[in-house]
């Protein structure tokens, strides 16, 4: 029998800061994950784009987010000893003269003059990408979020305190004190399944509204570029002459298979922006976890109080994930209260 403060269920980026936080404050926890090669995290470009839409529209509470999201990946470099967090200008190409107009607007506002730029990009990539409706820059960032999950993968593994298998509903015996789930008893048990919690039968009130995103990994001999190019879709370097470009928004098939109709679609968008050949190295799909009012969803079971959540971290699991994760935490260990816009009871009333 293993006896555990905590039990996480779900290893992606939420499931990933959550145990950094209980780590971090001591306390013990085992995590069981499938593994799936294909979990929106392991897929996920890894982008913070602090100004978003067309209107160019500051991120939901982006002020708080991406302060505590840039400290704690740079604590975690400091335990992994590898690089995970990245400023990184966005190069966006504007669509519309409305949109070049939008964003002059915006440049003025106050508040805004730290993540908008009007500097001329140093490199002319006239003959590369299509940029006859002129762009602005965005100061954006990138995280590692493929190795860092890989990276604490191996490191629980190797504590013996990650169990790779699939998480069974019908095997979890939940008890005034805590939980028993096979040889595992908890006092808490977390879920952070991401979009799979649609099945958990716990949380079925979750108002999931999630979309299916697809990606290429391509290989673009005649780019060179140590930002990020964004007109429609993303495009990210990876390394050498690597890139990553997504996504589409899919809301009826959500699965985690690629398919010829989100190929087709982001191939037409890569027609838009690139003037050069290309070779897709990979295609690979994934389900975003979105909540109907977009926003995340965390805190106890109102009936079962041994029983958590941490989801919903929709399209911007890696800015948003840590400061969430943290909050999540607090109040488990503290009381500390949750915040209305995220806590789970909204859905529960
Ligand atoms: C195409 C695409 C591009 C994206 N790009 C970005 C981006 O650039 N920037 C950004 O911030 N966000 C991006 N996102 C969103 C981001 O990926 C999500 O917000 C985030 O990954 C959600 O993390 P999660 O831990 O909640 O879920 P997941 O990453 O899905 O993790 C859930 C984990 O739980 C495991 N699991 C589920 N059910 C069970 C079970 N029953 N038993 C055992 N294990 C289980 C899964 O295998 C997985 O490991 C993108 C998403 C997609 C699909």
């Amino acid at each position: 029998m293993k006896e555990t403060e905590f039990l996480i269920v779900g290893q992606g980026i939420a499931g990933t800061h959550v145990a950094w936080f209980l780590e971090k404050a001591g306390r013990s926890f085992h995590i069981i994950d499938n593994a799936h090669a294909q979990s929106s995290t392991k897929i996920a470009g890894g982008l913070i784009n602090p100004i978003t839409g067309r209107r160019f529209v500051k991120s939901w509470r982006i002020e708080d987010l991406l302060p505590f999201a840039k400290t704690t990946y740079q604590e975690m470099e400091e335990f992994t000893k590898m690089p995970l967090f990245k400023e990184l200008a966005i190069i966006r190409y504007f669509q519309s003269i409305a949109e070049g107009n939008n964003w002059v607007t915006k440049t003025a506002y106050e508040g805004y003059e730290k993540y908008l730029r009007t500097d001329p990009l140093q490199q002319d990539l006239s003959e590369i990408i299509n940029d006859s409706g002129g762009y602005g820059i965005v100061n954006g960032a990138k995280v590692q979020v493929g190795p860092i999950i890989h990276f604490f993968q191996q490191y629980y593994l190797q504590k013996e305190r990650l169990h790779q298998e699939q998480f069974d509903y019908s095997q979890l015996v939940i008890q005034n004190e805590g939980v028993q789930y096979k040889d595992i008893h908890a006092k808490t048990l977390i879920f952070c399944e991401g979009f799979s919690a649609k099945a958990n039968p716990w949380f079925t009130a979750l108002p999931f509204e999630s979309a299916k995103g697809e990606v290429l990994i391509l290989k673009i001999p005649q780019l060179s570029i140590s930002y990020i190019i964004k007109k429609n879709q993303f495009i990210v370097p990876l390394e050498k002459d690597l890139f990553w470009f997504g996504s589409n928004y899919e809301w009826d098939d959500l699965t985690n298979i690629p398919t010829a109709k989100g190929k087709a679609y982001l191939e037409e968008r890569l027609a838009d922006i690139l003037k050069v050949d290309y070779e897709i190295v990979d295609h690979l799909a994934g389900v975003r976890p979105v909540l109907k009012d977009r926003r995340p969803a965390l805190g106890r079971h109102p009936a079962h109080r041994s029983i958590a959540i941490l989801n919903g971290l929709g399209t911007k699991g890696a800015s948003i994930g840590p400061y969430w994760a943290k909050h999540l935490v607090d109040h488990l260990l503290e009381g500390t209260v949750l915040d209305t816009e995220v806590d789970i009871g909204r859905f529960f009333n």
